[in-house]
């Protein structure tokens, strides 16, 4: 194919699947990550958090605002393709917080595969092999959720240690061993699903365990 007929089929397919802003859905650069009105409204500095366990867990946004609606978008409006824009955000926090040269492997909190059927894709693992790509680093799946769970945000607070007890499980016990690992998922609430995923990875002998979000659900 020739360089004008590539040109040719690139601009028509720009056209018919423009890439949109995933905070207001305007039509922006496909090489942005978000329109100019609303990076006015992204925070300065990001949300640090403790997962249970004690984990570390970054956000770049607060659940609100057009953040929430954008999360909701990403998860449940068949829009997995925004992962390309949400995650820059994500790295920017990571990069706040932690020492990407430190990191040997970033990982998602995994679904089941029944939900992940019905989804048709699994937005935290879009979201963490985006964010792996932009870093340099290797991206592995190292859970599994072996068991289907009530959503967290369904059932009361205090019940939501219980409802991720031995729902997940390694995939492979040599690949997290001494490793140090950036777990990643779309939104921090009470921390329990990140607190039991980082309790796993711990049990198997990581090095470490660090958490990035792209929001932080206030549960105060
Ligand atoms: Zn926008």
């Amino acid at each position: 194919m020739t360089d004008f007929i590539k040109k040719i089929i690139n601009a028509v397919y720009d056209c018919l699947f423009p890439v949109r802003c995933p905070y207001c859905g305007k039509v922006i650069n496909k090489n942005d990550y978000a329109c100019t009105d609303c990076k006015k409204l992204f925070p300065e500095k990001s949300i640090e958090r403790y997962a249970v366990g004690g984990y570390k867990c970054v956000s770049p946004f607060p659940y609100s605002g057009i953040f929430s609606k954008a999360v909701k978008k990403f998860k449940f409006g068949n829009c997995g393709g925004y992962s390309k824009q949400l995650s820059f955000m994500v790295v920017q926090s990571i990069l706040q917080t932690y020492n990407i040269s430190e990191i040997d492997v970033v990982t998602c909190v995994p679904m089941h595969k029944k939900s992940l059927k019905k989804r048709g894709y699994n937005h935290s693992q879009l979201l963490a092999k985006e964010c792996a790509q932009i870093m340099n680093i290797p991206y592995a799946d190292l859970l599994k959720k072996t068991r289907e769970n009530k959503a967290q945000h369904s059932i009361k607070a205090n019940k939501r240690a219980d409802n991720v007890k031995g729902v997940y499980e390694i995939i492979s016990k040599d690949s997290v061993k001494n490793k140090n690992i950036l777990l990643i998922d779309d939104i921090i609430t009470t921390g329990n699903t990140l607190g039991e995923c980082s309790r796993i990875l711990t049990q198997h002998g990581c090095k470490a365990v660090n958490c990035a979000v792209l929001c932080s659900v206030d549960s105060h």
